[in-house]
């Protein structure tokens, strides 16, 4: 692979560009995590949102279960803060540790357990089987974080993180505000989506910059925050379609935090 700052040829797995010392871990997290959004939609396509019937009547983590839309929403939110909570507890107290590991090795179980725990979420109709997948996507993303966190600074990490929080909280008024005009985007957000990674892909190959795709990406999970707050309104009002809906958002504040983290450690250097 090439260095997407100067364009040295790097050996792949490296953190770090020999030539111009750029941080390559931020690109290639924000690489593998545009992929796994995308076959998220792919695997919830195909295994639709839980119906209303058969639903259990009282609260239960084996069975699905109705909730009024305050509770439907309690649930999203609290299940997108855990997600984070776990990501902030993992880089105190394993964080250090974390950064020693090969980096290799972490991009591999990144992969593994996120798409793993992706295809668990979006295919169980029970609440708990959900949470589970839900976190093999949540935790391993701390082995990224820490990574991010020794080679450019928890200080660029906390930033990211709170630009994108903002935009997200933006997004969720917009949506809230023309919920149509997101549920419309869907198709074109998918597009544009594989699309971008196809081109990121052939630039990879092409030793070329990112620039450009980097932005488009951002911009597509900007929207994509707004489409699936929209969606998630139009769901079932069930646990499990909360706890799936969170999982979908988590991806994309967190697809967004790594954009806004790469295209600042490439205008650093
Ligand atoms: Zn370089």
């Amino acid at each position: 692979m090439y260095c997407p700052n100067c364009g040295a040829e790097v050996r792949s797995g490296e953190r770090f560009c020999q030539n111009c010392g750029a941080p390559l871990a931020a690109q290639q997290a924000a690489d593998l995590s545009a992929a796994l959004r995308a076959a998220r939609e792919f695997s919830g396509a195909s295994a639709a949102a839980a119906p209303m019937e058969g639903l259990s009547e009282t609260p239960s983590l084996t069975q699905d279960f109705a909730v009024t839309r305050e509770r439907f929403n309690l649930i999203l939110g609290g299940t997108l803060l855990w997600g984070f909570l776990m990501n902030v507890l993992f880089c105190i107290f394993f964080g250090r540790a974390a950064a020693q590991l090969p980096y290799g090795a972490i991009m591999v179980a990144y992969i593994a357990l996120a798409f793993t725990g992706i295809l668990i979420n979006t295919r169980s109709s029970k609440p708990i089987w959900s949470f589970i997948g839900y976190n093999l996507v949540v935790l391993p993303l701390g082995l990224i974080l820490s990574v991010l966190i020794a080679d450019v600074g928890s200080e660029a990490v906390r930033e990211a993180f709170q630009i994108a929080s903002a935009v997200a909280a933006g997004m969720l008024l917009l949506s809230n505000w023309k919920p149509e005009t997101f549920i419309r985007m869907g198709p074109c957000l998918l597009g544009a989506l594989l699309l971008t990674i196809a081109a990121e892909l052939i630039l990879f190959l092409f030793n070329r910059s990112f620039v450009l795709t980097n932005v488009i990406a951002t911009a597509i999970f900007c929207l994509y925050i707004g489409f699936d707050w929209a969606r998630a309104q139009q769901r079932p009002c069930t646990a499990d379609n909360a706890i799936d809906s969170a999982c979908a958002l988590y991806l994309d504040i967190i697809n967004l935090a790594l954009r806004i983290l790469s295209a600042r450690s490439r205008r650093r250097n």
